[in-house]
């Protein structure tokens, strides 16, 4: 068995490091990092921090739009699947990598395992959903991380197999928090106490590139008075200095910037906030997990059953909303939503069955 991993973003280095070395001890896996995130904060530090095995094949492609990222992925995956020949692709979630990665291995005959396939936000006006739905029609091995997941692919009617696996970011999760926990020196810097801060982020094309929407999202972290810890994703800080908004948050006493952080560190600060305000998809998951309240600054979420739970609320850019999900006491109950912290020992047994 010879699988081709192909990655290139920080979610995806995470959720790689439940499968790889698995699928390593018993087999053959060449990993292809194309390049899409290459910053050492967004790349390197998830390899060493969580032992993902470093890549056999970099592409160095980044930057540029959604559309000619991808074709310059498919043209440098297309020789590459050809030299590899290996008997399955895998591919995770929703971005260009994810899509060039199914598409290119499609193309060449070559069947394609898809990590988190199913999820859907019915909003076509985001890339990833664009990208979640065309890798899930073209995949041979569908791997879900919820019943929902499932029953979205089902009424799809998408041909391949489709196996309700868990997620394999609740794997990670689930192994690191309780330690990352405990690490409440990482708060210092930021002058923060366990339970008395907000841990922010956002990066999300929809929410940063507009620079309308860009001062809302401003605007709504200005309004959270409670200290808030913001690491930058480097997209959001260079359309803040494009868009001249950066000062007001340099100059909030409440905001507390940092550059984009590890896991490890990020992880702490996500375990002992009060409450977590994102855009992102992954820090929605690991908020639920973490036991703390998430908003989320979208205006819809693939990550429904967080919502349901009452864990998560939907605000999009409203201040108001936001500051009103805040005072929201969660209830006691958070049951297990996306699988027991063993996803990746299914996915790499049903890689194993495909190839
Ligand atoms: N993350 C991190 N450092 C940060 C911000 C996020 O390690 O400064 C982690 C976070 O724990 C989660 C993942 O990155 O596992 C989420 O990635 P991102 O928000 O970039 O992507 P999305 O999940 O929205 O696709």
């Amino acid at each position: 068995m010879r699988v081709l991993t192909v990655i290139g973003n920080r979610p995806q280095f995470i959720k790689a490091s439940a499968v790889s070395s698995r699928l390593r001890a018993d087999g053959e896996e060449i990993t292809v990092h194309t390049g899409q995130h290459y910053d050492a904060e967004l790349s390197q530090v998830f390899f060493d921090e969580l032992q993902l095995p470093p890549p056999e094949r970099l592409l160095g492609i980044g930057g540029g739009t959604n559309t000619s990222q991808t074709a310059r992925m498919l043209a440098a995956l297309e020789p590459l699947l050809a030299e590899v020949a290996p008997s399955v692709v895998l591919v995770y979630g929703d971005t260009n990598s994810t899509l060039a990665g199914a598409l290119a291995a499609v193309q060449a005959g070559i069947p394609v395992a898809h990590v988190e396939a199913g999820m859907r936000s019915f909003d076509r006006a985001m890339p990833e959903e664009v990208n979640r739905v065309v890798t899930d029609h073209l995949s041979r091995l569908l791997l879900c991380p919820s019943a929902a997941a499932v029953e979205n692919l089902r009424r799809e009617s998408v041909a391949g197999e489709v196996e309700l696996v868990g997620d394999v970011m609740v794997d990670v999760a689930k192994l690191l928090q309780p330690a990352a926990r405990a690490r409440t020196e990482v708060l210092a810097p930021y002058d923060v106490a366990p339970g008395a801060y907000l841990l922010a982020t956002a990066h999300r094309a929809g929410n940063v590139d507009d620079p309308a929407r860009l001062r809302e999202l401003v605007a709504l972290l200005l309004a959270l008075e409670t200290p808030t810890v913001l690491p930058l994703h480097p997209r959001t800080r260079a359309r803040l200095v494009e868009a001249d908004l950066l000062g007001a948050l340099e100059q909030a006493a409440h905001v507390r910037l940092a550059p984009p952080l590890g896991y490890l560190d990020f992880t702490a600060l996500l375990c002992n906030a009060r409450a977590v305000v994102t855009d992102s998809g992954g820090v929605q998951k690991e908020a639920y997990l973490a036991g703390v309240p998430c908003v989320t600054m979208r205006p819809s979420t693939e990550w429904v059953e967080t919502v349901e739970a009452g864990w998560n609320v939907l605000v999009d850019l409203d201040a108001d909303a936001a500051r009103a999900a805040l005072a929201i006491t969660p209830p006691a109950a958070r049951p297990e939503l996306y699988g027991d912290g063993r996803a990746g020992e299914r996915v790499v047994a049903a890689v194993r069955a495909l190839a």
